[in-house]
């Protein structure tokens, strides 16, 4: 009878522990987000050096919708996939373009912005459009679509950086010809260095989504709801245009 006690309750308390650690893994109070500062205004640090923008703003809503706390793990945007697969974030939410060479490693969320690579030169620079690339040095930012894009320009040379405003010194101390980068990163570059243009016609058309580890369909789930609800509602809008104003 009591061996049977001591085996009942050894039993039990085996069950208590698993469960405790399914829970630790399961339900962990933060959510995590990872992302790539340096892309106004989708994630750049403020004075505090806190990451702040549009996908940020995202990311708090789909944790509140999670019910958990959003914490913003940092890194370089080439690193971003292999920190979901390996379930070091929980998710990307960094500007990042839905492409079916992604789908392959991550699933995309439903998109929620509209993008294009564009072509920034210098003011008076003999590079009118994209056939002028031809041969040119090219800085990029690595790992990103317009790196991929630049990368199929004939005889083009590309600096692979690992942020836009690199990629943007390079070109205002004349050590590259061009920058390929997004166009909401672009427009804001250009706004605060004088002496850039952005070239009016886009080598791409893409849109931003948010990626989770393949497979991950309960908070995929929980990110589309959100997106579906701030498209509705014109949060998202709101988001959009709060950091259009700031700079
Ligand atoms: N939209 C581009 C891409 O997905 C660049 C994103 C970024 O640099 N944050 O590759």
């Amino acid at each position: 009878m009591k061996k049977t006690r001591i085996l009942a309750t050894i039993a039990l308390m085996l069950v208590l522990a698993v469960a405790f650690a399914a829970a630790g893994c399961a339900g962990s109070k933060d959510v995590v987000m990872g992302t790539s500062s340096g892309f106004e205004p989708f994630e750049f640090v403020d004075a505090d050096q806190k990451v702040i923008g549009i996908d940020v703003d995202i990311a708090n809503l789909i944790a509140k919708e999670a019910g958990k706390d959003l914490k913003v793990e940092d890194m370089n945007f080439d690193s971003l996939i292999a920190a979901v697969q390996s379930g070091k974030i929980d998710f990307v939410a960094a500007g990042m373009t839905a492409n079916d060479e992604r789908r392959q490693n991550v699933d995309f969320s439903d998109t929620y912005f509209d993008a294009s690579q564009v072509i920034i030169v210098k003011e008076g620079s003999a590079i009118k459009t994209a056939a002028d690339l031809v041969g040119k040095k090219i800085a990029v930012q690595q790992g990103t679509t317009g790196a991929d894009l630049a990368g199929e320009i004939e005889g083009a040379t590309l600096d692979n950086l690992t942020k836009v405003a690199d990629c943007v010194t390079e070109l205002l101390q004349d050590k590259v010809d061009a920058v390929v980068i997004d166009s909401y990163p672009a427009q804001k570059s250009v706004e605060k260095n004088a002496g850039l243009v952005i070239l009016s016609e886009p080598l791409s058309v893409e849109q931003y989504a948010i990626a989770v580890k393949k497979g991950n369909t309960d908070l995929l789930a929980k990110i589309n709801k959100v997106i579906a609800a701030i498209k509705a509602d014109g949060t998202l809008d709101a988001i959009i245009a709060k950091y259009s104003s700031e700079s």
